[in-house]
């Protein structure tokens, strides 16, 4: 795979300080059923890094001492770690907003038939990945069949209570470009999201994310084979808008890796980059420190956060960009 990052460290980007922290994103691990094309962690079957029961103890400890108001899990896929249920239902005992970024083919997995369930009643939100609306499109990121899987995940949700405005219970849908194009307009998208979705499957849902695909990992890898990193970096920087820097959620988001180490967003945990500012940032210094004030590590990767209506793990920019 080409690494991307001596490209990004050369393009300079606007400084950006934190502000109050309010959502604690944690990495459980790179374990997933999927393989994505796409996918800016690299996860999938064969990766067994996984967050120790140690670091998981931390996670709502730190919840609690610093009153951070969302817990946001990621993966691969958050919810084969062993310790998900565990940790959710602590996190929901102290109050906490819990979302789980949802890949929906995992709710059909052995072993996990009553995991739709268990998010239902511990009110989780679901953000779940669906790239596309058409079958092809969607087969061809993320693999064959992903979405026959993907609409009956979702039609499991559904009969739940999940995406009804009237049970509180929020299912969020996420767009990523096929290639090296930038998102189209959210509100857009969404309405023929919701139009197709219901029309063709009886698939409700609340809200449709459209992010920017990463110029990292398997995404900015397969740029640089195909010639196209430089094109796709004069796309971000020629749309970046600056409006959009106080929105970015690297501003209020820290990204904890499986080993419990800080970094400013998840991008950046993959690039590995640390927290700006500190050197090995852990999520036990969190416990003592605050981060408010400090400066983010940016590179030439942050223009995808910043360009056109913006991108971050909650879709456009809106407060910023319109
Ligand atoms: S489902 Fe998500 S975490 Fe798993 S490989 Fe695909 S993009 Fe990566
Ligand atoms: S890539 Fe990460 S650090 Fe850069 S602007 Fe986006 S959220 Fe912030």
């Amino acid at each position: 795979m080409h690494d991307t990052l001596p490209f990004l460290e050369a393009i300079p980007f606007p400084p950006i300080r934190r502000g109050a922290l309010t959502t604690l994103q944690i990495n459980l691990g790179y374990h997933c059923n999927q393989s994505c094309v796409h996918c800016h962690v690299a996860a999938g079957p064969n990766r067994t890094e996984a967050m120790s029961e140690e670091t998981l103890a931390l996670v709502c400890d730190v919840l609690d001492k610093r009153r951070i108001a969302t817990l946001d899990l990621t993966g691969g896929a958050p919810e084969l770690h062993p310790g998900f249920r565990r940790l959710v239902t602590a996190a929901r005992d102290l109050g906490v907003r819990v979302i789980d970024r949802c890949n929906l083919t995992i709710l059909l997995e052995n072993g996990q038939e009553d995991l739709a369930g268990f998010l239902a009643r511990q009110q989780v939100e679901v953000v779940a990945s669906l790239p596309c609306y058409l079958e092809d499109n969607v087969d061809r990121q993320r693999g064959k069949g992903v979405f026959e899987k993907s609409i009956a995940g979702l039609k499991k949700l559904n009969a739940l209570g999940y995406g009804d405005p009237r049970t509180g219970l929020v299912l969020n849908l996420v767009f990523n470009p096929q290639g090296p194009s930038l998102p189209p307009n959210e509100r857009a998208l969404e309405a023929d999201y919701k139009r197709v979705l219901s029309e063709r499957f009886g698939v409700v849902f609340n809200e449709l994310f459209a992010l920017a695909n990463m110029p990292i990992q398997r995404f900015g890898s397969m740029l640089v084979s195909k010639r196209q990193f430089d094109g796709y970096m004069a796309l971000l920087q020629g749309a970046h808008r600056p409006e959009n820097l106080a929105g970015v959620m690297c501003r209020s988001l820290v990204s904890v890796d499986y080993e419990g180490f800080l970094h400013d967003c998840d991008f950046n945990q993959m690039l590995k980059l640390p927290l700006g500012g500190r050197d090995r940032a852990h999520l036990r210094d969190l416990l003592t420190d605050d981060l408010q004030g400090r400066p983010i590590r940016v590179a030439g990767h942050c223009f995808g956060c910043t360009a056109g209506q913006g991108s971050s793990c909650g879709g456009a920019l809106k407060d910023a960009a319109e």
